[in-house]
């Protein structure tokens, strides 16, 4: 029997940490009401562990199999927006905004936690639940320095999802990303007066930049960088600059390709800093690992998935929905069915009947034709050590970008908690299956064992680097 209260309060919680958005490493309000809202339901709570002060475990049962899912809270600065609202209007003009869905996040993942854990208690079934609350994944991406400190290596099998347009089992999405602070050390002076006198920081950014430029042809497939001027050196245009900085974001297929790249970028900044005799300090901002994929894990999924069916749009939905789309660009509104027909075997036929749609009704399907690569995430290093799959929601109208106002607008919508209550019955019909069925979690070890072999584990963070947050104890 559906409990509707749970369901009720679980809709409740993800509206509290939407209503509160806090960001990376100052989620306290978020950390305290999930893990509070487990600790009343009976696991077992361990809080402030890993080194952050906001990342808790949950715990539930003995025995074997122990599942594990992962849940984000955090927010993102300067995404206020009225809730339900289809212009751009902020709350808190410079205040933050839950633009990554991750108020659903944590609640979906909290709410298959403890449906996985009464199903255990009823069938009296051995095995063990446990939920991870993640904090910090945006800025930070936490769950690599967790992993680095130890965590998530309990778990025989890691189940989560991340809140999007679409109805799917995720295929291997997130590439693998080291974002690295390059601060440059000169001389100031007077720029006319004695410009001889001074060494330029600005100029060594700028001859850094230029020297990247030229080095993108020589790019390892699929590898990219981006990057930021985050000092320019200061406004005033009569002084030799003595500090700049910038910021690099490297992606790639594998933390290896990842690492090559960078290697040549610091050599790069190196040599500007010897071109322009100034000094270059080069400092690891963070790292993820790309996903490890497990076909295993993902059919179990998608064999849930299909039977339980997709959440059910109504009118209210749709309208909302339509009013939203009105403020996309044409290309916005493709998105979602340029990646359908890019990536999924049958995705052509599919997306032809769900184009005009304003939310995506159907289930995509379960064959990968190819890896749409676009992103990176933190859980890219939990599943290098565990088996791990990703499930999507349709929690937004279709061609809602992530970090925008317009899935700010969205996450405390009806269709939201429909993901919400989907995606935890789902994950926690998987679970339970695995807690059932050894030969499966046999299954999915051995394809992670091979995956291993094939390819050996390097970590996103290189080891002897510490961590370069500061992070308030007092949480
Ligand atoms: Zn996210």
């Amino acid at each position: 029997m559906i409990d509707n209260t749970l369901y009720e309060k679980v809709f409740e919680l993800s509206d509290r940490l939407w209503d509160n958005p806090e960001i990376h490493l100052q989620e306290k309000l978020a950390s305290k009401l999930l893990s509070d809202f487990l600790e009343e339901e009976g696991f077992r709570i361990e809080r402030g562990i890993y080194g952050f002060p906001t990342a808790f475990r949950a715990e539930y049962g003995v025995g074997e199999p122990t599942i594990g899912y992962l849940g984000e809270f955090d927010a993102l600065p300067r995404l206020s927006q009225e809730s339900k609202c289809s212009i751009k209007k902020p709350i808190n003009n410079e205040g933050p905004g839950h633009g990554c869905g991750h108020n659903l996040l944590g609640t979906a993942c909290i709410l298959a936690a403890i449906l996985s854990k009464r199903k255990l208690e009823k069938e009296n079934l051995k095995g063990k639940i446990v939920f991870y609350g993640c904090p910090a994944e945006e800025g930070i991406s936490a769950k690599a320095w967790m992993v680095k400190a130890g965590a998530f290596r309990d778990l025989d099998i890691a189940l989560t999802w991340h809140p999007g347009n679409a109805n799917m089992v995720m295929p291997c999405w997130a590439l693998a990303s080291v974002q690295k602070q390059y601060i440059f050390t000169g001389k100031s002076s007077h720029a006319a007066q004695a410009p001889g006198d001074g060494r330029n920081a600005l100029n060594a950014v700028e001859l850094m930049n230029i020297g990247t430029q030229f080095y993108r042809e020589e790019l390892p497939k699929n590898a990219m960088f981006h990057y930021a001027v985050t000092d320019g050196g200061g406004e005033a245009v009569n002084v030799v600059q003595d500090h700049a900085e910038c910021v690099y974001q490297v992606r790639g297929d594998t933390i290896q390709d990842v690492n090559l790249v960078v290697d040549r970028i610091d050599k790069i900044a190196k040599a500007a800093a010897v071109m322009t005799e100034t000094e270059c300090e080069i400092r690891f901002i963070k790292g993820c690992s790309n996903l490890l994929e497990n076909s295993r894990l993902n059919e179990l999924l998608y064999d849930v998935y299909s039977k339980l069916g997709v959440l059910e749009v109504d009118d209210e939905d749709i309208s909302f929905a339509k009013e939203i789309r009105q403020t996309f660009t044409d290309h916005e509104k493709k998105m979602d069915m340029l990646y359908l027909q890019e990536c999924f075997t049958g995705g052509k036929e599919l997306s032809e009947k769900l184009r005009d749609s304003p939310i995506i009704d159907s289930l995509y399907p379960r064959n990968i034709k190819k890896h749409g690569k676009t992103a990176s995430s933190d859980t890219g290093d939990v599943s290098q050590i565990v088996p791990l799959a990703h499930i999507q929601a349709a929690c937004f109208a279709q061609g809602t970008k992530l970090h925008s106002w317009q899935l700010v607008a969205q996450g405390k919508c009806n269709l939201a908690h429909k993901a919400i209550a989907k995606v935890g019955e789902v994950l926690s019909v998987a679970g339970l299956e695995l807690i059932k069925s050894p030969l499966i979690v046999q299954e999915i070890k051995n394809e992670f064992n091979q995956r291993r072999e094939e390819s050996e584990y390097l970590a996103s963070i290189p080891e002897d680097e510490e961590f370069p947050y500061s992070v308030d104890k007092n949480i």
